[in-house]
């Protein structure tokens, strides 16, 4: 706007000389001018202030919807591109919670209006499920600035960035049973076993949160502490079969809905009751060791996961890796059947 108001004074120089030599037409020519330079002040802080609260308000929608498609991309079921579709809606969605109407999509793009003004919006996943990116354009009207410099709109463009990760922390359900890690895959069924010896050599194990006499609750209830990636926590060989099988199949009793996940062609339902008890949080680990006669294991992550049934005479849980979104930083780790967290970048 600076380089208009330049542009002004340049145009009106020829005519400022021509008049130079006439009083009244001087005086004329200076109120003009001055007049001029009041419009274009007036211009630069009311279209100026207009096309910064604009910005303002575009990065806050950019922001938000980049948010909810990354919590989308790690929630929705199927593959990478189900995936992608699915976030790509989420962020349509979200932009026309706020006033836009979507004329038409392709691909990732849409063509959007907002009060008559025409934009454009893109949504990119430049690493495969770790980023989502959104890109809002917008040709905002101009008022004041109309008369003296003939512009009636302003390009204003923004752009945010969500990176998503592995969740470094876990506050509450957890169950005191970790799985060790392993290369698991979201929303696959897994047969997990628990074999005989001293437990690193099966699929999962069990944890000694304190106070340790509270194992029973744990298993029915979760524990409502916190667990950190690279923690070190103290095994639990107290466990009784008993115990073990009486809180997973009160779990799994405790489904009034009948919760299932189906896979159809590589299409997967879930069909899952919010708070349902066969829903649970695990602790993922590796890395056993003693230490003054104890068992340790290093928390490497945490993951949702739904026990489909539980076989009580070969001690095998049946169920799915879900996959969550967690409130927690990101750790370095792009495991995907891991609890995920996000975080903007940009
Ligand atoms: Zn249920």
């Amino acid at each position: 706007m600076l380089c208009a108001v330049s542009k002004l004074r340049v145009k009106l120089k020829p005519a400022i000389r021509r008049l130079r030599h006439n009083e009244q037409g001087y005086a004329l020519v200076l109120t003009a001018a001055a007049m001029a330079v009041i419009i274009a002040f007036s211009s630069l802080v009311i279209d100026g202030g207009y096309l910064h609260f604009t910005h303002a308000r575009l990065q806050d929608i950019a922001d938000s919807a980049a948010l909810a498609g990354a919590k989308e991309l790690i929630t929705a079921p199927g593959n990478e591109n189900k995936k992608k579709r699915a976030a790509f809606e989420t962020v349509i969605r979200y932009v026309s919670l706020h006033g836009f109407n979507i004329a038409s999509t392709k691909g990732y793009t849409a063509s959007l209006t907002c009060r008559g003004q025409a934009g454009d919006l893109a949504v990119g996943f430049p690493s495969e499920l770790d980023l989502v990116e959104v890109q809002i354009s917008l040709d905002t009207h101009v008022f004041l600035a109309k008369a003296p410099f003939r512009i009636s709109s302003c390009p204003i463009r923004v752009s945010s960035a969500v990176m998503i990760g592995q969740a470094a922390r876990q506050k509450g359900w957890l169950l005191p049973i970790a799985f060790f890690w392993g290369e698991y895959e979201w929303y696959t069924r897994y047969d997990m076993n628990l074999a005989p010896g001293d437990g690193s050599t099966g699929n999962y194990g069990y944890l000694d949160y304190k106070p340790s006499n509270m194992f029973k609750e744990y298993l029915e209830w979760g524990y409502d502490g916190a667990l950190t990636v690279g923690q070190a926590v103290e095994t639990y060989p107290g466990a009784s079969v008993g115990q073990v099988r009486d809180a997973i199949l009160g779990r799994i009793a405790g489904c009034t809905h009948g919760c299932s996940i189906t896979c159809v062609n590589e299409a997967v339902e879930v069909d899952i009751e919010p708070l349902c008890p066969r829903v649970v949080i695990i602790p993922i680990v590796a890395d056993f060791f003693e230490q003054n006669g104890k068992g340790y294991v290093i928390i490497k992550g945490f993951s949702k996961f739904f026990i489909e049934s539980y076989d009580p005479d070969t001690k095998v849980i049946t169920g799915w890796f879900l996959q969550e979104v967690s409130p927690s930083e990101i750790t370095g780790s792009s495991s995907k059947f891991t609890t995920q967290a996000v975080k903007l970048i940009k």
